[in-house]
Parts: C-alpha cells; sequence; structure tokens
C-alpha cells in the first residue's frame, strides 16, 4: 500500500484548526503498516530552515483552463514521515492560508486547483495505490484522478461539511475542470460549482470524523444543503472517530507548560493554573477557571457563549478566552471583558497559550452548534480539564454526563439544547462537582486515563484502506 494524504494544512507547518492535528498525527500512526507521504503547499510563512525543508529537485508541469503553472516540489521527513510540498506564486505566497479571518480570498479556485492538478499528477507518477483527500481543498483531485485515468483508490474524509468549495459556474474554465462534471449528480449545485460534491461522488469511500457526525449529516438539521446527495451516497460514507497525538498533547513532557503533571502525580496542574491566573492578572484562585478556545465562527456556539456570559460570570468563576475570527463576535467578547473583571479576552491564534490554558483549566466550554468531531476536549481531558459541551457529533461520542455508576469515556457536562439555560445548568452541575473535591479529583483522574489517542483511528483507517485494494 502506498498512500498520498494530501491536506491544505499539516501540523506543525501550517494550522487554522484541527484538521492541521489530524493531517499530521495520522500519517504518523499509520507510518509502520504503510506507506504514507503526505502532502500539502508550501505556504510562504512555513519556516523551511526550521523543519528542514529542502527542494526535491522535481518539478510538475500542470496545463489547464489555458494556462500553464509549474510547480516546484520540496521535501522533510520526520515521524516516518515523508511530507512534500507543492510551491507555485499563486498558490502560497500569500499571509494566510484561506484569507484574512472570517474572509476567503477571492482566486482560491485557482489556488486550490493548482494543489488538486498537482496531487493527481503526483499521484500518477509515483504509482500511489491509494489517495487520501481532505476537505474541499483537495476533493476536486477526485474527479480530476478520474479524468487522468488513475486506478488509485480514493478516500475523502470530511473534517467539517460547512466549508463545501462553492464558487461561481465560470470558475469551472479557468480551474481546468471537464464541463461533464457539471451537473447535479457531481459538481453542480444551484447553478453554481460544489468541489465537495465532486470529492464525494467521485471518492470510493467517504468518511466523516466521528460516527454521529456521519449520522447527523444525512440529515436536513446538520447537511448543510447536501443531505439529500449523501443520503444518495450514504453505503460508503463511515464515521471514524478522530484522536488526538498522546505524544504532543503530554502535560507529563509539554514543553509549553510551566509544570508537568499526570494522573498519579496532578500537584504540577494547581502550579499551572497559578502561574496563567497570575500571567492574565487574574485573582481568586479558589474559584474554577473555565476556558474556551477556538475559532470565533457560528459554528463554535459564541452566539451562546455571549448571551450566556453575564449570568455566567455573576457566578464565582475564572473565565478565559482565546481565539480568532469574526468581527462581531471580537467586539461583543471585547464589550463583556470590559464590564467583567472575571473574564480575559486573548485574540489571536497562540499554540503554546493554548496549551498553557488546557494544563491551568478545571473546565472548558464547548457549546458548538454543530461539531464534526472536536478535538480541543479530547485535548482537555488528557490535561485533567472536564468538558462542558453541547451534545453534537463528536462531542456527543466523546464526553458522557456524569449520571449513576457508569464511566464512559470520557466523561463531562452535556447539554441537549443551545440555550442559555442549558448551558447554565451544565456550568451549575460543573460548580457542583466543584465543590466534592475527592470526586472531582476522581472524575479528572478517569479522563485523563481514557485513550483518545490515534492509534485506533489509524487502525480504522488501515482497514479501510486494506477493503478498497
Ligand atoms: P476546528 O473546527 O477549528 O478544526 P477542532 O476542535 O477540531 O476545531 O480543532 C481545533 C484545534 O485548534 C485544537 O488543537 C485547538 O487547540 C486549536 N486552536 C483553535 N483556536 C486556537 C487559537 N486561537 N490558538 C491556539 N490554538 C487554537
Amino acid at each position: 500500500m502506498r498512500v498520498l494524504f494530501a491536506a491544505a494544512e499539516i501540523f506543525p507547518f501550517a494550522k487554522s484548526g484541527g484538521l492541521a492535528d489530524i493531517a499530521h498525527a495520522l500519517p504518523v500512526a499509520m507510518a509502520e503498516e504503510a506507506a504514507v507521504t503526505a502532502v500539502m503547499p508550501l505556504y510562504r510563512f512555513i519556516e523551511r530552515e526550521r523543519f528542514g525543508i529542502r527542494p526535491v529537485g522535481e518539478r510538475l508541469s500542470l496545463s489547464f483552463g489555458g494556462a500553464r503553472y509549474d510547480v516546484e516540489l520540496f521535501s522533510c521527513r520526520s515521524g516516518g514521515v515523508e511530507t512534500l510540498f507543492l510551491h507555485h506564486p499563486l498558490l502560497c505566497d500569500r499571509d494566510h492560508l484561506y484569507g484574512p479571518p472570517g474572509e476567503g480570498y477571492a482566486d482560491n479556485d485557482l489556488r486550490f486547483a493548482i494543489f488538486c492538478h498537482a496531487i493527481v499528477a503526483l499521484a500518477e507518477k509515483h504509482r500511489f495505490t491509494h489517495l487520501h483527500l481532505n476537505d474541499w481543498h483537495t476533493a476536486l483531485a477526485a474527479p480530476l484522478a478520474h479524468d487522468a485515468g488513475l486506478r488509485t483508490k480514493i478516500l475523502f474524509t470530511i473534517h467539517n461539511l460547512a466549508y463545501q468549495g462553492i464558487f461561481p459556474k465560470a470558475s469551472i474554465t479557468r480551474c481546468g475542470i471537464a464541463p461533464r462534471h457539471f451537473r447535479m449528480e457531481e459538481l453542480e449545485f444551484f447553478g453554481q460549482v460544489n468541489w465537495m460534491k465532486g470529492g464525494i461522488a467521485h471518492a470510493d469511500a467517504v468518511t466523516t470524523v466521528s460516527p454521529s457526525y456521519a449520522v447527523e449529516i444525512t440529515e436536513p438539521e446538520y447537511g448543510c444543503g447536501l443531505d439529500g446527495f449523501l443520503r444518495v451516497h450514504r453505503q460508503k460514507l463511515v464515521g471514524i472517530l478522530n484522536g488526538i497525538d498522546t505524544d504532543l498533547f503530554d502535560p507529563a513532557e509539554d514543553p509549553a507548560i510551566p509544570a508537568h503533571f499526570t494522573a498519579d502525580r496532578i500537584e504540577g496542574k494547581r502550579r499551572c493554573k497559578e502561574a496563567l491566573l497570575k500571567e492574565f492578572d487574574m485573582d481568586e484562585y479558589e474559584h474554577p477557571l473555565f476556558i474556551f478556545i477556538g475559532r470565533f465562527v457560528e459554528q463554535k456556539g459564541l452566539d451562546l457563549l455571549i448571551e450566556t456570559a453575564p449570568k455566567l460570570l455573576e457566578r464565582p468563576v475564572n473565565l478565559l478566552v482565546l481565539g480568532d475570527g469574526e468581527a462581531a463576535y471580537v467586539e461583543a467578547l471585547e464589550r463583556l471583558a470590559g464590564r467583567y473583571a472575571n473574564l480575559r479576552l486573548r485574540v489571536g491564534y497562540d499554540e503554546a497559550l493554548s496549551r498553557r490554558m488546557y494544563a491551568a483549566a478545571d473546565y472548558l466550554l464547548m457549546p458548538s452548534r454543530f461539531e464534526p468531531c472536536g478535538l480541543n476536549q479530547m485535548i482537555a481531558m488528557r490535561y485533567g480539564t472536564l468538558p462542558v459541551v453541547h451534545a453534537v457529533g463528536g462531542l456527543r461520542d466523546t464526553v458522557h454526563p456524569l449520571k449513576g455508576g457508569v464511566k464512559i469515556c470520557g466523561l463531562g457536562f452535556v447539554f441537549e439544547e443551545m440555550r442559555p439555560s442549558a448551558l447554565l445548568k451544565a456550568v451549575d452541575a460543573a460548580l457542583s462537582l466543584y465543590g466534592r473535591e475527592r470526586t472531582l479529583a476522581e472524575v479528572r483522574r478517569f479522563d485523563m486515563e481514557c485513550d483518545f489517542s490515534i492509534a485506533s483511528c489509524a487502525r480504522r483507517y488501515l482497514a479501510l484502506y486494506r477493503s478498497l485494494s
């Protein structure tokens, strides 16, 4: 088996969210059993020296849409995986991955068409047996691979159905898409081109990143307009729960946190909390520390968080919010931070701070409206931070309410309805547990020992590859 694993972002080279985490961890976890090569764009901001990224001395010459694109290949090796980087100025020479916060670059169709044509050229040239495509940025490679007559097996993973890669019909020509694909059963979507549809239609298997999400997206509420289309392809749709890189997210060794700890030796967590409260000039150590980390978009339940915040912040809690995204959310959070002394807001993307937060916090808030999988809650539990989540998608699959004596990995606080009263009820349950120190310690320990590692996820993908061979 020779697998080409394509993603628009891979940690640590470039990351905007969970896709990068998985695109890093999964190939590494599969590397012992299959030859996996990862491929991504060599964005301008990637530090080539730091990662030892060198030119391969190979170019791909792509011709489509009446133009020629020369793509230069680079590579580096780590964790048993070779990562190939594709460089073309149009694709790579930007300040952001997809556009400034809350926006997309106007030529993202052409940028990622270059990526997709290059993926297919690589698959053809180096005879990969499997092509694993991730999200819309790579989806076009599926129909293009069939156009090129490749017999490579194609697996397409939907990390987030909300982003489908929808462009005006006119973009077909410049992206080098054969007009015959512009039909309802493939890329056509209400008169526009929808790349994700192309990926789904042309893949041999389609996965989502949690079992619940695989079911939810076949229903109108979560289907983002593709539920009917997905029902047609239901036979090849399967949910495989994501996992986390437990070496990378390890409170016993994480270089980003001020004190280390394990489930057995938890004292360091207290020092992490003290240090973080000091860093943010917050006092009241004895109050539970809640955190929110994530993109400021509707998906993450920012509106619910903002609506609930005044009541939440009147309680004996500290809340620290880290993220970036839509301006309206930033402004609303800034206003709240001006009013409540127990709220701190950090706008931006800060990997090291996120680690200090996971390590220091008592509770993670994750009121997502929908959540394909969600990694934050798994990372939080690994650091002994209990999640408070909306029961949806991967959150439903990974966080179970603390009820009765049954313990299923992991444990946390779960609310069903997207209403402030429901969120507050879950918060109050968390506050009440905070007062019961011994039980809190037991639950914390249980969550830290839950196995959310990427290993079982990798085994399932390998089995799926084999079933396609
Ligand atoms: P998404 O929908 O954004 O992919 P996930 O829960 O799957 O959500 O993954 C989010 C990942 O990105 C986690 O590793 C989380 O810690 C990280 N993350 C999100 N926002 C930030 C931020 N502002 N700073 C640092 N890390 C962040």
